[in-house]
């Protein structure tokens, strides 16, 4: 007895936690449109002359009837009043319906900035997390739901709102005992809205998940449609899609079946309730009729319009009522979006007078936090002196690619310590050390802009400087042989580079931003002769005089390092200059020779 009482108190806490939090959702949800509270004000009183001016309408047509019997004058001017109603009902509506829904605009469009911004701030592992398709989707979709239930729902709660509050207290009025039986019925409707709303929200929100989940499939495949095109796996893309969209529409068919049989029960119980009004108050007059206390015909038939009315506003508020737990529904994954803080801030911290580029890695162990079952990288120690150049070598998945990131601090060590600078990497500002580092990778991303906008990405930068980094990158020559020169589009819809002249772009980039320290990842194959040739002699210039760390490739390149290391399994296993590795005859001897009888460019050993 003891144990289900104990479970008992259990669940009664879960629903009780449920509510509040249901409760909390609502406000927060309301907290929202907070900054459009003066446009609501506005559109509510707008609101609630056009409904008044329904109400008067039918009184002024019956007097235009009435006064057609007396004279003219009083015609014209009844007419004239009238008429008046009409027009200013209409400009109320116009009034409303442009203010509820330009407050819903300008609420999604703040959201949406909101959200977007402290998406794009969250640190790189929640990236590997969370798809971008899902990402997108909550932005678009998601606030959508929230559009439409803040300001087009909520117009039409208020005006059946209004509706009902009016037409009880007309009721109280014609018959209070009446309006007691009616009332009565009031509760058992309100708990089956509540309890429908629930079912309604949480039904929603996995809706919303599915179509987010069903979203990556598209935003994959639409973005890699070469792949897909070479592979011919359109079909299998499509029947994964497909597969997600039937998943989804399940889903829906159970909202859908919800949906329609409350509306049936709501309307069950409130036509019962009129029926049973109809009851007592026949009732009544037949009281009336035999010399007890009881009411006229004129007053029930009034009473029964009334009521319609009221029963028929209850239908509809119900079922707003379900919209909006399905708006709390969709909301719930945005605010955990929009409260998410950043594990790695993109600012804050302290910044040096002066870097010189000195890197260390103190006993550096790291596991990806999507991958926690391997570790990475572990006890990793090594000094990068200022001015020097460091290659890294090692098979491929060794962990180079690694290191590099976590000297963007993309992510934290799980221990040890980077230093930069000499000071723990941890203690900068990300936004001021992360514009002293460049990266030059494999394969740059380069954005749909102008080459000028491109080679500008990191910081403003004159059309002098713009060139000079271009011509140290060996890009200028090319660039200058478009007929746009620097403001030639690039990417979607614009001129195509080959990898080699993406690369020399990005080098381009990276110089004009004069960093402490270059983080360079050696192009490996996929270049032309020609390119090829020009972006080793662009790379050669920029590390010059200069702290970089390479991911190297080249035999010319670790030849001229003044340290190599050599990474295998997330430690290193060897290091020194290129001559006392080959003297020493380990792994690093196996890699160089490998590659000089393969003859390939790949340093790698892959
Ligand atoms: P390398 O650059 O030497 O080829 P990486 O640093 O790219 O090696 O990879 C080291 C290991 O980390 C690999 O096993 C790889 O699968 C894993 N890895 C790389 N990036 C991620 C990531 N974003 N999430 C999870 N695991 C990753």
């Amino acid at each position: 007895f003891l144990r289900r009482l104990q479970i008992l108190r259990i669940v009664h806490s879960i629903e009780e936690e449920r509510t509040r939090k249901s409760k909390a959702d609502l406000k927060r949800l309301f907290s929202l449109a907070k900054d459009e509270t003066w446009l609501c004000v506005g559109g509510l009183l707008a609101l609630v002359a056009s409904c008044v001016s329904q109400v008067v309408a039918p009184y002024f047509f019956g007097k235009v009837i009435d006064s057609a019997m007396d004279s003219m004058d009083a015609l014209d001017k009844m007419i004239l009043i009238l008429f008046g109603i009409y027009v200013g009902g209409a400009v109320c509506s116009f009034i409303r319906a442009y203010v509820f829904v330009l407050a819903g605009h300008r609420l999604v469009a703040r959201l949406r900035k909101r959200l977007f911004g402290n998406i794009v701030r969250q640190e790189i592992a929640f990236f590997d997390e969370n798809r971008t398709g899902e990402l997108t989707n909550r932005l678009s979709s998601d606030t959508q739901m929230i559009q439409n239930a803040l300001t087009v729902n909520l117009s039409m709660l208020l005006r059946y709102t209004i509706q009902i509050i009016g037409s009880i207290v007309l009721m109280f009025v014609v018959s209070p005992a009446l309006t007691g039986v009616l009332l009565a019925s009031i509760p058992v409707v309100a708990i089956g809205a509540v309890l429908y709303g629930e079912f309604m929200k949480r039904l929603r929100k996995n809706f919303q998940d599915e179509l987010a989940a069903v979203g990556v499939t598209a935003e994959e495949t639409i973005s890699s449609i070469r792949t897909v095109r070479t592979f011919c796996s359109e079909r299998k893309s499509e029947d994964f899609y497909c597969k997600g969209i039937n998943q989804s529409y399940q889903i829906g068919k159970r909202l859908a079946l919800a949906e329609g049989s409350f509306n049936g029960l709501v309307l069950t119980i409130s036509q019962g309730a009129v029926v049973l009004v109809l009851w007592y108050g026949a009732k009544l007059v037949y009281d009336g009729r035999h010399n007890k206390p009881g009411i006229s015909f004129g007053t029930l038939a009034s009473f029964m319009v009334y009521s319609m009315n009221v029963a028929m506003a209850f239908g509809m508020l119900a079922a707003l009522y379900g919209d909006f737990m399905q708006a709390v529904g969709a909301s719930i994954r945005i605010f955990e979006l929009l409260d998410r803080k950043p594990m790695i801030p993109c600012s804050g911290g302290n910044r040096l007078p002066f870097l010189d580029g000195r890197l260390e890695f103190q006993k550096v162990s790291f596991t990806y936090p999507t991958k926690q079952e391997s570790q990475v990288l572990k006890e990793v120690t090594f000094t990068v002196s200022p001015g020097n150049m460091v290659a890294l070598v090692g098979p491929s998945g060794g962990g180079k690619s690694t290191i590099v990131s976590l000297i963007e601090r993309f992510y934290d060590p799980d221990s040890g310590r980077i230093l930069l600078g000499g000071c723990d990497l941890q203690t900068l500002d990300p936004q001021w050390f992360r514009q002293k580092i460049s990266v030059v990778s494999q394969e740059p991303t380069l954005f749909a802009t102008s080459i000028k906008e491109n080679i500008t990405y990191g910081r403003e930068a004159n059309m002098e400087e713009v060139i000079d980094a271009a011509k140290k990158a060996n890009a200028h020559d090319f660039i200058m042989s478009f007929e746009n020169g620097y403001n030639t589009v690039v990417g979607e819809r614009g001129i195509r580079l080959s990898g080699g002249q993406k690369q020399r772009i990005a080098i381009a980039r990276a110089l004009i931003m004069d960093p402490a320290l270059l983080l360079l990842d050696e192009a490996t194959s996929a270049l032309d002769a020609e390119s090829e040739h020009l972006v080793k002699e662009a790379i050669d210039r920029v590390m010059q005089e200069r702290t970089v760390l390479v991911i190297a490739h080249r035999l010319s390149t670790v030849r001229n390092a003044s340290k190599v290391i050599v990474v295998e399994k997330g430690r290193i296993v060897e290091c020194g200059t290129h001559k006392e590795l080959l003297e020493k005859g380990g792994i690093y001897k196996k890699l160089v020779l490998r590659q000089l009888t393969a003859g390939s460019a790949d340093f790698g050993g892959d």
